[in-house]
């Protein structure tokens, strides 16, 4: 990449919506800077799509085990540790 050329585009935020936007802005030949205030990632990565997904395999695997017992498995679960979660 040529470091002399000036910016063509800047986008604010790192979230899909500007990394979308980076992406194909690149692949349009221009350069570009994303400025990001908080997380890189935005919500999606950070407090949205990804960690929901993580949770709510736990929460599935919480409800599975009040019925392993039916399966014969001898284990009792005492609760999650939220912060490991
Ligand atoms: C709990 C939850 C679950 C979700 N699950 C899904 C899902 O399963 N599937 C799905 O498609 N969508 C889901 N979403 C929606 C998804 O997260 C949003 O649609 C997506 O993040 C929006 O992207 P965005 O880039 O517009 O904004 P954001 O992801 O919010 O990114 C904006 C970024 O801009 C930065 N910013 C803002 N102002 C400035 C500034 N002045 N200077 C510098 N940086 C700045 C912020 O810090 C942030 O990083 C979920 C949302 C939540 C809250």
């Amino acid at each position: 990449m040529n470091i002399s050329k000036p910016i063509d585009l800047t986008i604010i935020g790192s979230g899909p919506g500007g990394y979308h936007a980076a992406v194909r802005a690149r692949l349009r030949g221009l350069k570009v800077a994303i400025v990001e205030g908080a997380t890189w990632g935005g919500t999606c990565l950070n407090r949205g799509c990804v960690p929901k997904k993580a949770w709510y395999e736990t929460a599935k695997l919480m409800e599975e085990s009040t019925r392993i017992h039916h399966r014969g498995i001898l284990a009792e679960m005492s609760g999650v540790d939220i912060p490991k979660a």
